[in-house]
């Protein structure tokens, strides 16, 4: 219930006002976001690859509307890009297709992924699109296989939620074609008709998904996106049982979220990535970290009170 009524506010333009206007909420958010300024979430990516971690960097934004839009978030991603090389840094960005311009039109969103992804092929750099709510998952998944089969883009990678009960489908065809997938639960608000409204039907869903998406032979590659100690015990006793190779998969966490259990997946031998927003458009993805775990509104609302 409580869960819902923070991701309606996450879409709410007037939550949004309200929010964003409190300066302390902007600290709150911290937690859960690099900083408003690449610098910001360059310093972030150092700290983190120098304790054995990767990153994937998220230039904070989404659902823009007017073309003109696009074009500084092209430019931005471009930046990230060439710091990421040019500094040496170990990650790898993700970016959702609503911000470069999904909702005005599939061409123009088309036009400017081949831009980053050009440039970050040229750069070694992989680029996962992240998954956004069941209205773009069609789309989302077509201009993936797009930029992979006609484009040839080697670097790109795709998101499937478990919540959803067409990921079965979508992660079965995905494995056949020797697909690069990051796997999480899935964040937005969706309607019982296209996804397992009960946390049990999600979580065993993502169990079955990913034990047979780390069956399928290479080139395919999983990325194990998810903070819950149950799928990642499932995840490991499987990897052992079944003797997968380490160059087969890789966990993946939000920055901010179980930062010791990060480490110690990494102490154990394991690719770790660490998906690290920055920008100055934290609301929504901030509201989609307080719904996931109701205790985050009781942290928010001390820090507001105590300041
Ligand atoms: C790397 C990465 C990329 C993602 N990309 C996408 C995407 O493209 N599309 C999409 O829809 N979703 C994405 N998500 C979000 C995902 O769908 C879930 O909403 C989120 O990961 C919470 O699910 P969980 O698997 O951690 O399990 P949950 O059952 O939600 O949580 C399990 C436990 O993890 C901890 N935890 C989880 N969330 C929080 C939190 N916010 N604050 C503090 N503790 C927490 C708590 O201890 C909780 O009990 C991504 C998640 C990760 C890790």
């Amino acid at each position: 219930m409580l869960r819902r009524f923070l991701l309606y506010l996450s879409a709410a333009a007037w939550a949004r006002r309200m929010v964003t206007g409190w300066g302390m909420a902007r600290g709150v958010a911290r937690r859960f976001v690099a900083g408003e300024t690449l610098d910001d979430a360059m310093t972030v990516t150092h700290t983190l690859n120098a304790a054995g971690l990767a990153v994937t960097l998220d230039y904070l934004g989404e659902s823009i509307h007017k073309a003109k839009d696009t074009e500084p978030v092209v430019a931005a991603y471009r930046a990230v890009l060439e710091r990421i090389a040019a500094e040496n840094a170990r990650s790898s960005i993700s970016l959702k297709l609503t911000h470069l311009g999904l909702d005005i039109s599939e061409d123009l969103c088309q036009a400017n992924l081949r831009h980053i992804l050009t440039d970050a092929q040229a750069l070694g750099v992989p680029v996962t699109i992240d998954m956004e709510s069941s209205v773009y998952t069609d789309a989302t998944l077509r201009i993936y296989r797009t930029m992979r089969d006609e484009y040839g883009f080697a670097n790109v990678s795709a998101v499937i939620q478990a919540y959803l009960y067409r990921s079965a489908d979508d992660m079965r065809a995905l494995a056949s074609e020797g697909a690069h997938i990051r796997l999480c639960k899935g964040a937005y608000l969706e309607p019982p008709e296209v996804a397992y409204p009960d946390k049990a039907d999600v979580d065993a869903n993502y169990v079955r998904l990913m034990q047979d998406f780390l069956q399928a032979p290479p080139p395919a590659y999983l990325c194990i996106a998810t903070h819950d100690e149950t799928m990642i015990a499932a995840a490991e006793t499987f990897i052992r049982e079944r003797a997968i190779g380490r160059d087969r998969f890789e966990f993946q966490m939000l920055y901010g979220i179980r930062p010791q259990r990060q480490q110690a997946l990494a102490a154990a031998g394991y690719l770790v990535r660490i998906y690290v927003p920055f920008g100055e458009a934290w609301y929504p993805y901030f509201m989609r970290r307080l719904a996931e775990r109701p205790a985050n509104l009781w942290f928010f609302a001390r820090s507001l009170f105590r300041r």
